[in-house]
């Protein structure tokens, strides 16, 4: 379909009726000029009071179950109340009631078995996004734009990684061009829940904790759409984490290759897994700020002009470095890696930098915290016998660190800068741990003591001046191949 726009809005966009009206009138202001797909995330920190709440009914704590179920009814009674005319409420609320007694049967089963079966944590908190999806197509229609709120369980057909699924994409292709080109063509504004799916024979998934910018790369790649636009709470992709670095800068444009390395390394304003589906098709994405939308916000784009140097910092809490060493020279220490490698490949765990030092072999790797008891276990289990003789000193494991990582397409081949980084963190006096630069030269990573981080951080980003040069115009180096 000619000149398809996707565009999804985020928790805050979504985060009242006012906000609602904004996302809607913009949905429509597009929807004017082209065939419109919208992607909505569930109302700003209602996946949380969910996932809480489940976790309550899994504890057996009726009244905080309880408590939370009247907030979540209250919530999105009073948005639907304060954004839809009487008579049209009247109607509709009915509907967010029995959404919201779907997630309560559920919730009731898990406070039953005293268990939180993670098919049935995904079946219960994508009402959310369904909740906030109704909202809005009935919004829509309300104000005489044909709309419709379409569950993503009908469209992107996913694995069995219940909280954490994959697209399976020729599937999904089939399933959402049936589903929404019809809607299409009859002049509707479909409005998708993002975060959910389900596998072929219709058991319900999500993607992961922020997947709805995920939803949407997967529906826009699809769907072949032209542009995918991403609606959130900041100006685009900036040069640090605005809550962290008050300096931060917009970025005009970057690359899928440096976006998706921010999104991986912390930043959480792109799920990491946003760019992948679109790298093929070469769909733009920008990101933009639904609380100011004449701003330009940043495209992201397979190449750009490389103003050179490193574009942005970012950071991540929450994780554990796991170091492994060989006690003796009764095992070789290249392949103690690989025997840690081969374990934690069947391991859920997904290792976020890795690095060794040569004479004593010994290495170590940074996982997400969520991850390290599965990381530990498949260690455990591969590493059994030498753990059990000693050839292997006992696995040590440190959770009081933090990721930085400084990404640029431009810092390929520019000398001098990795001692200016680290020269920045080490006159904070923060101590730096481990380092990981990939032969890309896109990224450089390093663990420091976690409560070092946001002063390492700042640091790096004032040395590198990346609050002053984040225009491409000024570029120097030529153009960079970033797909
Ligand atoms: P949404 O609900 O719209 O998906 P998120 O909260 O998931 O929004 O992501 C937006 C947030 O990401 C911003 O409010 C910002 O604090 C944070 N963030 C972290 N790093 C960056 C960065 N480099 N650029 C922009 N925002 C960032
Ligand atoms: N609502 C989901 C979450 O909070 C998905 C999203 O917002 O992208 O994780
Ligand atoms: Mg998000």
């Amino acid at each position: 379909m000619n000149q398809l726009l996707v565009m999804k809005f985020g928790g805050t966009s979504m985060g009242s009726a006012d906000r609602i009206r904004i996302a809607a009138a913009l949905s429509a202001e597009e929807g004017r000029k082209r065939p419109v797909v919208v992607v909505v995330s569930a109302m700003s920190k209602i996946t949380d009071l969910l996932l809480d709440s489940l976790r309550h009914a899994e504890a057996g704590d009726r009244e905080g179950l309880a408590a939370n179920l009247r907030a979540l009814e209250e919530r999105h009674t009073e948005t639907c109340k304060a954004l839809l005319p009487s008579d049209r409420s009247a109607h509709v609320l009915p509907r967010v009631q029995s959404l919201i007694a779907e997630f309560e049967r559920i919730a009731n089963g898990m406070l039953m078995l005293g268990e939180r079966p993670p098919r049935s944590v995904d079946e219960a908190v994508s009402v959310g996004e369904r909740l906030s999806a109704l909202l809005m197509a009935e919004y829509l229609e309300s104000q005489g734009i044909p709309s419709v709120a379409v569950n993503a369980r009908d469209v992107i057909v996913t694995d069995a990684v219940f909280g954490n699924a994959t697209p399976l994409m020729e599937p999904t292709r089939e399933k959402a061009r049936g589903a929404l080109l019809g809607h299409l063509e009859a002049g509707r504004i479909p409005i998708v829940t993002g975060f959910n799916g389900a596998t072929a024979d219709g058991r319900p998934t999500t993607l992961g904790r922020g997947g709805s910018d995920f939803s949407a790369s997967i529906l826009a790649a699809s769907l072949d759409a032209s542009e995918l636009w991403i609606w959130t709470d900041v100006d685009g992709i900036m040069t640090a984490d605005p809550r962290l670095v008050p300096d931060a800068a917009v970025l005009d444009e970057v690359t899928y290759r440096e976006a998706a390395e921010l999104a991986y390394n912390g930043a959480k304003v792109l799920h990491p897994r946003t760019l992948a589906p679109l790298v093929d098709k070469q769909i733009p994405v920008i990101s933009k700020n639904s609380f100011a939308p004449e701003k330009p916000g940043t495209r992201i784009v397979p190449s750009v002009s490389v103003p050179g140097g490193p574009r942005a910092v970012t950071s991540m809490t929450n994780v554990a470095l796991v170091s492994l060493e060989p006690a003796n020279a009764s095992i070789n220490g290249t392949r103690l890696m690989a025997r840690a490698l081969e374990a934690l490949a069947t391991s859920n765990a997904e290792v976020l930098a890795f690095s060794s030092s040569s004479y004593r072999q010994s290495f170590c790797f940074l996982v997400r915290q969520a991850e390290l008891p599965s990381a530990l276990e498949s260690l455990e289990a591969g590493l059994a016998l030498e753990l059990a003789h000693g050839y292997v000193r006992p696995i040590e494991v440190d959770t009081e660190v933090g990721l930085l990582a400084v990404v640029g397409e431009g810092m390929r081949g520019t000398p001098g800068l990795a001692g200016r980084i680290f020269t920045a963190v080490s006159r904070e006096k923060v101590n730096i741990i481990a380092i990981a630069q990939g032969s890309s030269e896109l990224t450089i990573a390093i663990v420091v003591r976690r409560d070092g981080l946001e002063k390492a951080v700042k640091a790096v980003h004032a040395e590198c001046r990346m609050g002053e040069r984040t225009s491409a115009a000024g570029a120097l180096l030529g153009t960079v191949d970033g797909a």
